[in-house]
């Protein structure tokens, strides 16, 4: 069973991803964290984000392996070594939300992921799962919510992470630049469809969207769709 869970920063998916997974006893894959384990090469390597030909070479060249918890999560690890939190600061997602615009990389990516999902199944969740990486899954959800309600949880969780004090006025104005960059690179901009079922986190507590993600999955199972 493969479980697409796709939308915005901040929505929650993270969290509800990881909690359905362990729910059904399924594999969890955040893609996002292979988009910024090239993000944080990048920054480190320092190459600049908007060097279009240099990232994609590094993506071409990048040793980039997943290693399962005993979750069932996986860690992403770059020549061997797991990248381990370092991929959510600051200067790595604002690389990272550059450099995931580029085809090479995106390809780069959707293919592992493709690999990953056909190999293990499970719960994978990013913004083009359910448009490109696993368009034929039938379960498919997309989590959203008002961009001031997303930054912030996000600037809670900044906060709460690495004791960083960032200006909550700072933080919505970096979600709503990634959410229009997400949301007009030609190459699988965030997009969700009929296919889909779409869920406002921002009504709704974390075990509610949980519990109604489950239960949907339920319900089709035994209508048999
Ligand atoms: O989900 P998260 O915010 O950690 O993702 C980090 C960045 O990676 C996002 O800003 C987004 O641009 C990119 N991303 C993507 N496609 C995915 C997952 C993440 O472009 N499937």
């Amino acid at each position: 069973m493969i479980i697409a869970i796709d939308g915005p920063s901040g929505a929650g998916k993270s969290t509800v991803a990881r909690a359905v997974a362990r729910e059904l006893n399924l594999p969890y894959l955040e893609t996002g964290a292979m988009y910024r384990a090239l993000g944080l090469e990048v920054v480190e390597r320092g190459i600049d984000p908007e060097d279009r030909a240099s990232v994609e070479e590094l993506a071409g060249v990048l040793a980039l392996d997943l290693d399962r918890r005993p979750d069932g999560s996986f860690a992403i690890l770059v020549a061997g070594e797991p990248v381990g939190t370092r991929i959510y600061g600051l200067q790595v997602t604002e690389a990272t939300s550059r450099i995931s615009a580029y085809p090479g990389v995106r390809e780069y990516m959707r293919e592992l992921q493709r690999v990953f999902a056909t190999d293990c199944g499970g719960v994978l969740e990013g913004r083009d799962i359910g448009t490109r990486v696993v368009p034929e899954t039938p379960f498919k959800f997309f989590l959203t919510a008002d961009p001031a309600v997303r930054a912030e949880r996000r600037w809670r969780q900044l906060r709460e992470a690495d004791g960083a004090s960032p200006r909550l006025a700072d933080i919505e104005r970096e979600v709503r630049e990634r959410d229009e960059r997400d949301s007009s690179r030609e190459d699988s901009p965030l997009r969700w469809d009929e296919t889909y079922r779409v869920i406002d986190t921002g009504e709704l507590s974390v075990d509610e969207v949980i519990a109604e993600i489950v239960a949907d999955i339920g319900s089709r199972q035994n209508s048999g769709e």
